[in-house]
């Protein structure tokens, strides 16, 4: 698996010291009761060994055994979907995913009123009596709503367009 959380930076993280003997790394073993550093961790292999307990594998196996996790709970403990690491907590994620809706809201939206003026002025165009402007006087009336709508879309700040987007029904309605 690529991107997979470096072993020492995972056991460190849980709050394991590691002690350094030589060029061999080693850790009092999680898995067993270890009085003297058994488990050795191999960096170059990002694995680990317990000479003890025969306790092994990489740091996901690691995080599987020390808090008893599937695989899957295992990375998403450690922030891992597939071979694609997470790197942001649920919150932010969440976050996330409402800005996306919102920046889709915004292409749709600005499409639509687009569309809609657009429309508006053609009927304008086509309609040369008093009498038939007043047919679709509804929509004429809706004219300076879109115009200020549109302005926010292309001028506005964020939190403008956001207050809109709060305001507005997005299913379709103008
Ligand atoms: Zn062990």
């Amino acid at each position: 698996m690529e991107n997979k959380p470096d072993i020492i930076a995972t056991i460190e993280h849980e709050g394991f010291t590691v002690k350094r003997k030589g060029h061999a790394l080693w850790l009092s073993c999680p898995f067993h009761e270890d009085k003297t550093p058994s488990l050795k961790i191999n960096p170059d292999k990002q694995t680990f060994y317990c000479f003890s307990c025969n306790s092994g594998g990489d740091s996901i196996t690691f995080i599987q055994k020390l808090h008893g996790l599937s695989f899957k709970d295992a990375l998403q403990y450690l922030n891992i979907e597939g071979n694609h690491p997470v790197k942001i907590n649920p919150k932010e994620r969440t976050k996330r995913d409402l800005l996306k809706a919102f920046r889709l809201w915004e292409k749709e939206y600005l499409r639509q009123l687009t569309d809609y003026y657009r429309e508006i002025h053609d009927t304008l165009r086509q309609y040369s009596t008093m009498e038939a402007i007043e047919l679709f006087a509804i929509d004429l009336h809706r004219l300076p709503v879109v115009e200020h709508r549109l302005e926010i879309l292309f001028n506005g700040t964020d939190e403008e367009k956001y207050e809109l987007y709060q305001g507005v029904n997005v299913n379709g309605k103008i």
